[in-house]
């Protein structure tokens, strides 16, 4: 993701990764098998599995009619739709337990694990569990969701969906702005592409709003509140081949100009398509500042602009004596532009010194999980020491920094 402070001067919001399951998501406790009178676990298995057929043949109306009111029905409905909208296949509606939750004499909440994928983009299928409300003893749906679960955006309210060669961008509401997102994720697409071959298949969901955003990633409110974007398991897991997609966020995203939009979003179609959510191991200077190397590549703005944080720094501080930390990277940091501008001329660095396809090939090694000292040794012939060293010198030849 990329706070929005780093803009391209104003712009180069900043991006950090989410890795999966880093947080509270590495273990979520099953909520407590309860009984009450109002459950009928095998009433609740049926219905679940009338809403699954109903995914599957693309019966909207047959969706509609699980709904115990109208509202209930319409996002019955929508799930339908965008299901068949977004390709999705492995849809799968498995009733669990009871989360405890009583609603009225004949509902009650039970926990329901459910797995899909996006066909031909996501490697593997998702999967959560989320609370759904059931009424009229297990027969209808009245509810998706709840507190403290993570909810998919498909199954949170109708999408507007857009898919071209290998490209998929799902915008909740209207989706005024859906062609403007895939216009700028096939070019992230592409400029990706050009520097490295990399996975096929690019998703981006896009919530309507901040809370949207807060409940498709399961996160605390507010952590991503300066973030533009956000690369990230759809469903929170380390599973191997566990969809990643790019999530926007619109309330910053929608503010910046197209150059720093496009910045953006190639820097997260990097992390995207590359899989380093999954590479743990790699140095986040190296994860985030090959995704602004990729995404600045294009861009022609002068140092001034795209290392005006840095230097700054530099001059307020002096210069650093190591390459950026993890902690660094955190979204909450302070100087989370200058760090971001620091990781990208490291890989400036690298490139110049070695050549683009010896960072390519370093990158793609590092994020195999090779280390990084013997990849240093193989592709720059440098070790950590001199490739800081190189770093340092080319902060300090910065435009105002120097003199
Ligand atoms: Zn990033």
């Amino acid at each position: 993701m990329r706070p929005r402070r780093r803009v391209l001067p104003a712009i180069l919001a900043v991006a950090a990764l989410v890795a999966g399951g880093c947080t509270k998501d590495d273990y979520v406790a099953p909520p407590p098998a309860t009984t009450t009178d109002a459950a009928d676990p095998a009433a609740a298995a049926d219905t679940l599995a009338t809403l699954q057929s109903a995914v599957r043949e693309g019966d909207a109306e047959a969706a509609r009619r699980l709904g115990v009111d109208a509202a209930a029905g319409e996002l019955l409905g929508a799930v339908v739709a965008n299901a068949g909208a977004m390709g999705l296949s492995d849809v799968t509606f498995r009733y669990v337990t009871e989360t405890g939750r009583t609603r009225g004499a004949d509902g009650w909440d039970g926990q329901v694990a459910v797995t899909w994928r996006v066909e031909g983009l996501d490697e593997a299928s998702a999967r959560i569990e989320l609370p759904v409300s059931f009424a009229d003893r297990g027969t209808a749906i009245g509810a998706i969701g709840g507190a403290g679960a993570r909810l998919p955006l498909w199954l949170a309210g109708p999408l507007t969906v857009h898919r071209a060669s290998g490209v998929l961008v799902a915008v909740a509401g209207d989706g005024a702005d859906a062609r403007r997102y895939l216009t700028a994720a096939r070019r992230a697409d592409a400029e990706a592409r050009a520097v490295l071959p990399g996975r096929d298949g690019l998703v981006v969901e896009a919530p309507a709003d901040a809370e949207g955003l807060r409940r498709a990633l399961d996160t605390d409110p507010g952590r991503y509140a300066t973030i533009a974007a956000v690369t990230a398991p759809v469903d929170g897991t380390e599973a191997a081949g566990s969809p990643v997609h790019v999530f926007l966020n619109r309330a910053v995203y929608d503010d910046l100009d197209p150059v720093a939009a496009q910045v953006v979003m190639t820097h997260e179609a990097v992390h995207a398509l590359t899989d380093a959510v999954a590479a743990r191991r790699a140095p986040l200077w190296l994860v985030e500042g090959f995704a602004d190397y990729v995404a600045l590549r294009e861009v022609d703005l002068p140092l001034t602009r795209t290392a005006g944080q840095i230097a700054a720094q530099v001059r307020r501080d002096g210069l650093p004596a190591a390459l950026p930390a993890p902690g660094d990277f955190d979204p909450a940091a302070s100087h989370l532009g200058a760090v971001y501008e620091a990781a990208w001329l490291v890989c400036v660095t690298l490139a110049a010194h070695a050549g683009e396809p010896a960072l390519v090939a370093l990158y793609d090694d590092v994020l195999a999980g090779t280390d990084l000292a013997v990849a240093l040794r193989e592709h720059a012939g440098w070790t950590e020491a001199e490739l800081t060293e190189a770093w340092r010198d080319r902060l300090e030849a910065l435009p105002g920094v120097a003199g």
